[in-house]
Order: structure tokens, then C-alpha cells, then sequence
């Protein structure tokens, strides 16, 4: 039995629907490039499980993260994009047309953008992972509720632990919010915010030995170790919340174009993907993908309209 196979050649897929794939697809759409969205394992990327967006010009009160998303996708189908919600399970990019398989189908097209963001790192320990949706958790967003009334912990210490931290002052009882180190990434102003609300406590120089509470598949508290003094002592909490920032989603692409040594797109002037420091002719790259610097909403939308833009050169270029 063969494959279902399309015959049609696209002229453009997106990989993604984050901030950069959506703003790709606007682009694209209005240039009449049909282009194709798969939406891919996290649709609508990190705004989606993110709250309010408050720095993404144009909303003078901030906008929630999914109703942003939600509107970037109306926008981008008003101009003829087709999302879908899939995944990819290969690819040979350097075919001519590029070939993407998503499942059992292979989707031809003469470009494609890859978009898929970052996602949610963790710490790796066996408890933690065995708890995972037993107390722990990446989202705050998604979760927070579930801990009302509840002792909870945030660990990290950059701007995305912040406002973890403060956004599940909604709901719990009261916030521990542990950094590995004396250090702090999170801006000033966010740092003020966490530092200033009476439900958020802060340990430093702290890092999570153990999640308590496998045999219960339930979090019952965290054992840490101070790194400077070297004490063990154990909070009692009853979930998780991990915002120690992310990774980013290009593994499926190992060996097909040129990482870095943290898995993040090396990007030839800021769009294209290399293999072995040579263009791959017709493969873009947009988003927090490529991006270890910036990593925001409006940079990733950035990367996505320029990404579009290429993809027209790219086209005319070669007589379409
Ligand atoms: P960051 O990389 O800025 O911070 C990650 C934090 O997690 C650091 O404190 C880091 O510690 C800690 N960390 C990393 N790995 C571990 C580990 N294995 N164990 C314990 N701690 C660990 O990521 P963020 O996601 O916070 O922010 C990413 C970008 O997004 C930033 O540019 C930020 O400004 C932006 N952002 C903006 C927001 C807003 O404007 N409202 C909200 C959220 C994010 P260490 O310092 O020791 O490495």
C-alpha cells in the first residue's frame, strides 16, 4: 500500500503557530502564498499559556497571550492561510520541491519556514518527572488553579519565574519562589514586583534535590540543599511550578542544518538555515528558534514578517 501523497506543490509551509509563524503566515497570505500552517505539538506557541502580555505595542493595557494568538490566527486565515492542526515526522530539506512528512502524507512545497519555538526546560530529576501532572508543572496558567488555597513553589529566577510566581498569588496560599543562585536574570521591575508582594517569599542560593511525595502521586514538599552552606531541609508544598526558562524545538532537525551547541538554529542573516555553513535553498527559519537573545513576542513576530518577506525573494527569484 503506498503512502497518501499529495501532488500539489505549495509554495510555502509554516512550521509553527507561535508569534512567528502567525505573523508568517499574515505576511505570506497577503502575498496570495496560500501558505499552510502546521500547528505543531504546542499551537499558538508560548502566548498561549502565557496571561497578560504587556509589552507588545499597540495594547496600551496589555492583551491576555491567547486572545493575541487567537487574533493573529483569524488575521492570518482572513488572508487565505491554512492552519492545521499536525505535526511534522520527517523531512528531507534538501529536495527540490522540499518534502515534509506529517504522519503518513508527504506535503511538497517550494519553501518552508520553521517556527516551532521553544518549550518548557526542566529540572530532569526522576522525581520531578515522575510527578509531572501530580503537582508538578511548567504552567502556571494551565495549573494555577488547581493550587488554591495551596503552599507552592516556583523555581528560577529569571523574568518567567516572576511572573509564574505572581500569577499564582491568585490562587495559593503563599509562594516560595527558589534561584539556584544569589543571581537574579529577572528584570528589575518584574524583581520588584515578586520582591514586594507579601505572599511571595524568597529563597536563594537553594536548589531542588527531591520532589517529595512519588509513592503518593502527589507533591508533598521539596527537599533542597542550600548551595552555600550546604544545609538540607525540607519545604513542605504541595506543587511545583517550573520557570527556569526553555528549549528550543529544533531536535527533529539534528543533522539536517546547522545548530548550535544549545540546539537553538543557527540563522545565516537572521533567516537562513545553513548545513555546514551552506544556505539550504528554500528553508527559512523564524522565532525563538533561532533566537537565544531576545525571545519576544514582538522579535519572534519580527523574525516572522522578515522570514515571509525572504520567502518572496526566494520566489520571484526563481520564476514564480
Ligand atoms: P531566563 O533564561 O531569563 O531565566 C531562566 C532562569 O532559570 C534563570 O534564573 C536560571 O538560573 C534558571 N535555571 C535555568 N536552568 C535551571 C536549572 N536546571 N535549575 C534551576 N534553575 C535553572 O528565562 P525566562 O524564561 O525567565 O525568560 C526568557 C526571556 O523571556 C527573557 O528575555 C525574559 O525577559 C522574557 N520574559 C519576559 C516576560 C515579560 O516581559 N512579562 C515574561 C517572561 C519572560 P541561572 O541564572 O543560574 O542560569
Amino acid at each position: 500500500m503506498t503512502s497518501p501523497t499529495s501532488n500539489e506543490t505549495r509554495d510555502l509551509v509554516i512550521l509553527g503557530s507561535g508569534c512567528a509563524g502567525l505573523t508568517a503566515a499574515i505576511y505570506a497570505a497577503r502575498s496570495n502564498l496560500k501558505p499552510l500552517v502546521l500547528e505543531g505539538h504546542e499551537p499558538g506557541g508560548q502566548l498561549s499559556i502565557t496571561t497578560l502580555v504587556e509589552n507588545f505595542p499597540g495594547w496600551p493595557d496589555g492583551v491576555q497571550g491567547p486572545e493575541l494568538i487567537e487574533n493573529m490566527k483569524k488575521q492570518a486565515q482572513r488572508f487565505g492561510a491554512e492552519l492545521r492542526m499536525a505535526h511534522l515526522s520527517g523531512a528531507d530539506l534538501t529536495s527540490h520541491p522540499i518534502q515534509l512528512q506529517v504522519g503518513a502524507e508527504t506535503i511538497h512545497t517550494r519553501t518552508v519556514i520553521i517556527a516551532s519555538g521553544a518549550s518548557a526546560r526542566w529540572l530532569n530529576l526522576p522525581s520531578e518527572q515522575a510527578l509531572i501532572g501530580h503537582g508538578v508543572s511548567s504552567c502556571a496558567t494551565c495549573d494555577g488553579f488547581f493550587a488554591s488555597g495551596k503552599e507552592i513553589a516556583v523555581i528560577g529566577g529569571g523574568d518567567s519565574a516572576m511572573e509564574e510566581a505572581l500569577f499564582l498569588t491568585r490562587f495559593a496560599s503563599k509562594v516560595t519562589l527558589i534561584n539556584r543562585t544569589a543571581k537574579f536574570r529577572a528584570s528589575p521591575i518584574m524583581l520588584e514586583r515578586a520582591k514586594s508582594h507579601p505572599n511571595i517569599k524568597f529563597l536563594h542560593s537553594t536548589i531542588v534535590e527531591e520532589v517529595l511525595g512519588v509513592e503518593e502521586k502527589d507533591v508533598k514538599g521539596l527537599r533542597l540543599k542550600n548551595t552555600v552552606s550546604g544545609d538540607q531541609f525540607v519545604l513542605p508544598v504541595s506543587f511545583m511550578f517550573l520557570g527556569i526558562g526553555h528549549i528550543p524545538n529544533a531536535q527533529a532537525f539534528k543533522g539536517m542544518m546547522d545548530l548550535d551547541e544549545d540546539g537553538y538554529i543557527v540563522a545565516k542573516d537572521d533567516v537562513h538555515c545553513t548545513l555546514n555553513g551552506e544556505i539550504l535553498p528554500g528553508v527559512f527559519c523564524a522565532g525563538d528558534i533561532k533566537d537565544r537573545k531576545y525571545r519576544q513576542a514582538i522579535t519572534a513576530a519580527g523574525s516572522g514578517c522578515m522570514a515571509a518577506l525572504e520567502v518572496e525573494r526566494y520566489l520571484e527569484a526563481h520564476g514564480r
